[in-house]
């Protein structure tokens, strides 16, 4: 009883030595570059921070709670504070579109683009010929139907958008038929089901799990039905006793039955994969070519470009989809479209495409040129690291990513890390705290940068945060 209302006595003693804001601002550099309200959103939550350490039964002394400890202390916090939130990293993932690192990243041209979209006006809805309002879509439709084919084209804010956008316009209180091998889910929030739910269109299920036949549409296919859809089924495989109906039939029973065809093709490609040395996909040229009527594809995955949601198809249908009020909510900025343009206009040359736009160029390139930069990189750690870190260089495949093509995988080079100081959890996190997070992958009980994703410029960047890491 004496004894803990002693140590009550003590800790009100402790708390009352903790510096008053006032006073701590005092301590504050007057010089400092930090806005006035950081500092003292800062100096509340350091001084916060020690009271509750203190309640909480934390050792501390009077000296702890002197200027030259919390100082220190604050310091940090504030930069900490003063760094962006939204930051650069390096992908040392190998995964080229890494949909939690930006998927793709644009070009010079595009990148020009987009600084003259935020800095000057444009012409972004008004018609230069006529003097009169214009439409944003009209910048970029006829550079979609020159490269797919299609007879017209709108751009969303992302797929997800433009599939739900397409089946609201055209099955909303009617039915779609989907396979039950397409009921796909990909990344968390975007499920077929849910998203044809939302649309207010009810989904009619057909086939089983691994096979579904041409009957099975034909014979779902009501006074009911608005659409068939097929979705590519992205992220997932099945391998085995399996049969999808090829596009091109669907195509066939639905215009017999006089009702649209759509197809999401989630990561729509506008090049042949084949040549990268990855599987024979599908083209968005050639999906449009089998007569459907809608086809919807990311901007940001194989194509390479901005965020978007890209739907292409018959004029009719396109047109109605444009006149859904819903279209106004899910429209493009004039970021989007100033960086989409420049992709596509890059699509125009066949020769120059792959090297020019980024994702492809990392695609296509050569094992021996990621060697290159892993020799580089290793050359650069190898004597800083001795007794530190071993690191060595090993093959390994890298992953396309963003949903697209998931079994396959594209020959690579790694750096191999593996800390001699601390635990591969501790760095792996250090790494990630560093001014530049450098991301890599864990896999066996070492961290692996693979350089597909990792670019030439970025390797002295890279090989000076892995060795102060190392060093600290
Ligand atoms: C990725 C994907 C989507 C979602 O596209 P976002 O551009 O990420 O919104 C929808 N459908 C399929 C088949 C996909 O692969």
């Amino acid at each position: 009883m004496v004894e803990s209302k002693k140590k009550q006595g003590e800790l009100q003693q402790l708390l009352r030595h903790i510096p008053k804001v006032d006073e701590f601002l005092g301590w504050v550099d007057q010089e400092t570059e930090a806005p006035l309200r950081l500092v003292k959103k800062v100096v509340r939550e350091l001084l916060d921070e020690v009271r509750q350490a203190i309640i909480g039964g934390a050792e501390h002394t009077r000296d702890d709670l002197a200027r030259h400890h919390l100082m220190p202390r604050f310091e940090r916090l504030l930069a900490s504070f003063m760094q962006p939130n939204f930051r650069t990293v390096i992908n040392a993932t190998g995964v080229v579109v890494h949909t939690n690192m930006g998927r793709s990243l644009l070009p010079e041209s595009a990148m020009a683009g987009l600084l003259a979209a935020g800095s000057r006006y444009s012409n972004l809805e008004f018609d230069l010929t006529t003097g009169k309002r214009g439409s944003r879509y009209a910048l970029v439709e006829e550079l979609l139907c020159e490269l797919t084919g299609a007879e017209a084209g709108l751009v969303v804010n992302n797929n997800a958008a433009a599939v739900m956008l397409a089946l609201d316009t055209l099955a909303k209180g009617q039915e779609v038929i989907v396979s039950r091998g397409q009921l796909v889910e990909i990344g968390g929030s975007f499920r077929i089901p849910d998203v044809m739910e939302k649309s207010g269109a009810r989904l009619v299920e057909v086939g089983a799990t691994n096979r579904t036949h041409l009957h099975d549409y034909e014979q779902a296919i009501s006074d009911q039905t608005a659409l068939l859809l097929k979705v590519h089924t992205s992220n997932y495989r099945m391998i085995g006793f399996t049969s999808e109906v090829p596009l091109v039939d669907l195509v066939t029973l639905g215009h017999e039955m006089g009702l649209p065809v759509m197809e999401d093709l989630g990561s729509g490609s506008l090049i042949d994969l084949s040549r990268f040395g990855l599987g024979r996909e599908p083209t968005v040229q050639e999906t449009v070519a089998t007569g459907a009527d809608v086809i919807t594809f990311s901007g940001d995955k194989l194509l390479g470009g901005p965020q978007a949601g890209i739907i292409v198809g018959s004029k009719e249908i396109i047109a109605t989809i444009k006149k859904n009020p819903l279209n106004r909510a899910l429209r493009i900025d004039k970021f989007t479209l100033a960086g989409l343009e420049a992709i596509l206009r890059l699509y125009l040359d066949e020769q120059t495409v792959v090297s020019q736009v980024p994702t492809l160029a990392m695609l296509a390139q050569e094992y021996a040129v990621i060697q290159r930069r892993a020799t580089r990189l290793l050359r650069r750690l190898k004597p800083e690291l001795a007794g530190v870190c071993s690191v060595f260089s090993q093959d390994t495949e890298s992953m396309v990513g963003g949903g697209a093509l998931p079994e396959q995988t594209l020959p690579s080079r790694a750096v191999i890390l593996q800390p001699q100081r601390m635990r591969l959890s501790r760095f792996e996190q250090r790494l990630r705290a560093a001014a530049i997070p450098v991301i890599g992958r864990v896999e066996n009980d070492a961290l692996l940068l693979d350089m597909r994703t990792v670019a030439d410029s970025e390797v002295k960047e890279l090989a000076s945060t892995v060795v102060a890491v190392c060093k600290e």
